[in-house]
């Protein structure tokens, strides 16, 4: 069996991580297929696909035998979107996500949709970094340490905190 778990991934972080464990005692494998994948250089968005790919490979290499992870562009249309993802991952049984949007749109495709359970999402949350990120304060402790590697080399939230600025000068 293998399941498909998706998101943007701006950044990865431990909740994430922990979601994938947990999927991963159900199935065999999983797909993670990191959305939005042409946005990058905003605030809700700023890393590149390519950055992305290079924190969630370090980020999941103790569980990377059995774990794939896709970029995919999005397509703004709802009604295709189903076929779009089943174009571009590999075959995979089930999906897993807690998006309402997402779970009719697979649900109505015939895939079999399960939510996971949330961990920490008062702390475990993309904008919460991103914002912490804005304000100095400890997002390193929120993602794992692949991923604070990569953000530190590519000068990440010097970027964040450049392209939130642009219009308040
Ligand atoms: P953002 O605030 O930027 O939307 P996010 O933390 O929601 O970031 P996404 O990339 O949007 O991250 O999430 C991908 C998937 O991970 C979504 O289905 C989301 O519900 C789930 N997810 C996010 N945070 C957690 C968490 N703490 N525990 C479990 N699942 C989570
Ligand atoms: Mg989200």
């Amino acid at each position: 069996m293998r399941g498909l778990y998706i998101g943007r991934f701006q950044p990865f972080h431990l909740g994430h991580k922990a979601v994938l464990k947990k999927i991963l005692e159900e199935v065999n494998e999983v797909v993670v297929v990191m959305g939005s994948a042409q946005d990058s250089h905003t605030p809700q968005n700023p890393f590149t696909a390519g950055e992305r790919l290079d924190m969630i490979y370090g980020a999941l290499r103790d569980l990377r035998p059995r774990s794939y992870v896709i970029p995919l562009q999005d397509v703004d249309r709802n009604a295709i979107w189903v076929s779009h993802v089943v174009s571009m991952a590999p075959r995979f049984d089930l999906v897993y996500s807690n998006n309402p949007l997402t779970e009719d749109l697979f649900i109505e495709a015939g895939i079999q949709v399960r939510k996971p359970p949330m961990y920490r999402r008062d702390l475990y949350s993309g904008t919460i970094i991103r914002n912490l990120m804005l304000q100095g304060g400890d997002w390193r402790s929120l993602v794992p340490e692949e991923v604070a590697a990569v953000i530190d080399s590519i000068g990440g939230v010097k970027r964040l905190i450049h392209i939130a600025r642009d219009d308040l000068k």
